[in-house]
């Protein structure tokens, strides 16, 4: 055995089956052949098929999610959906805030109603993934 062999055989070696080939030949016949393909191929498509499934899954509720919480605000980003329902909670709030004792007497179904859209929107903000910092204001 000379130097050129031990070379040979670090060429030929598959370092996804893990196996020595012999010379060029057995290689060729090895990268092309059913064995080693599963090899290549169970490693990639697992990991593959696993992630875009995941992917997929999210982009579908995130549509959704997004399809629906437009419909609500009319906007077409993220940001934009955010900045809404913010605004449309610092507005109720308001609203809340100086019409309380007027609810207090007499309006307790509007009041109720209210609060249950309010946490309609939190909701829809937390299936995006989004921090609730604003999320706060319906806590007395
Ligand atoms: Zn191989």
């Amino acid at each position: 055995m000379n130097a050129g062999d031990l070379e040979a055989q670090s060429v030929f070696f598959c370092k996804t089956c893990k196996v020595q080939l012999k010379d060029s030949n057995a290689w060729y016949d090895h990268i092309n052949g059913k064995k080693h393909n599963q090899m290549l191929g169970m490693s990639m498509v697992v990991e593959r098929v696993s992630v875009d499934r995941v992917k997929e899954k999210l982009a579908g509720l995130k549509r959704q999610k997004m399809m629906e919480a437009s419909a609500v605000t009319n906007a077409h980003t993220i940001e934009e959906i955010q900045r809404r329902i913010e605004e449309k909670e610092k507005e109720e709030e308001e609203r809340q805030r100086s019409k309380k004792r007027k609810m207090m007497e007499q309006d307790h179904v509007h009041s109720k109603l209210q609060e249950e859209e309010l946490e309609f929107d939190e909701e829809d903000i937390t299936a995006f993934g989004l921090p609730m910092d604003f999320g706060s204001s319906k806590k007395k």
